[in-house]
C-alpha cells in the first residue's frame, strides 16, 4: 500500500524517543501502510470485527477502573489491572491526546494475556494500527482473538 504524506509523518513520530521512548513500531521494518493493511487482512481473516472488539476494550478498561489500581475480576473471566500515571501521550497521527492509561488483561479461561492502553486503543479503532511487531503494546490479533472469546 502506498504512504501518503499523513502516513508517512504518522510513522515518523513512532520513532523511538518522539512520542515515547520506546515508540510504536517495535523490530518491524515494514512502513505503516503495509502493518496496518496487513494486520486489517488478519483480523478478517479471524472474523474479529474491530468496532467491536475496541468497544470490549473499552468496557475491560473502565470496568478495571473500579479496582482503583488493584487487580479485579470482571464478567468473571478477566482479571482486569488499569494503572494510570501523570501526562499525557499524543497520537502519533495528531488528533488527539490521551491519558496514561494501561490496562493489563488476564483472559481466565484461555490464559491469554495482554496490556493496552488508552492510546493503543485510539490506534486500533480510529486508525486500525496494532503497532509495530516487538512493541510492547502491540495487539496481537491472535492474542486478541483469544481474550475476546
Ligand atoms: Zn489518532
Amino acid at each position: 500500500m502506498k504512504m501518503s504524506p499523513e502516513l508517512k509523518r504518522a510513522q515518523e513520530n513512532m520513532e523511538p524517543g518522539v512520542i515515547t521512548s520506546s515508540g510504536f513500531l517495535g523490530q518491524d521494518t515494514r512502513n505503516l501502510a503495509d502493518i496496518i493493511e496487513q494486520d486489517e487482512e488478519t483480523l478478517q481473516k479471524l472474523g474479529i470485527d474491530i468496532e467491536e472488539a475496541a468497544r470490549i476494550l473499552r468496557e475491560l478498561l473502565e470496568e478495571g477502573r473500579r479496582g482503583l489500581g488493584e487487580p479485579i475480576t470482571v464478567r468473571e473471566k478477566y482479571r482486569v489491572q488499569v494503572t494510570e500515571a501523570r501526562g499525557f501521550l499524543a497520537c502519533p497521527f495528531e488528533d488527539g491526546i490521551f491519558r496514561k492509561t494501561n490496562a493489563e488483561v488476564l483472559h481466565l479461561p484461555s490464559g491469554a494475556a495482554f496490556l493496552f492502553s488508552e492510546l493503543s486503543l485510539h490506534l486500533f479503532e480510529k486508525h486500525h494500527f496494532l503497532q509495530g511487531i516487538g512493541s510492547p503494546f502491540r495487539i496481537d490479533p491472535q492474542i486478541l482473538k483469544k481474550i475476546l472469546s
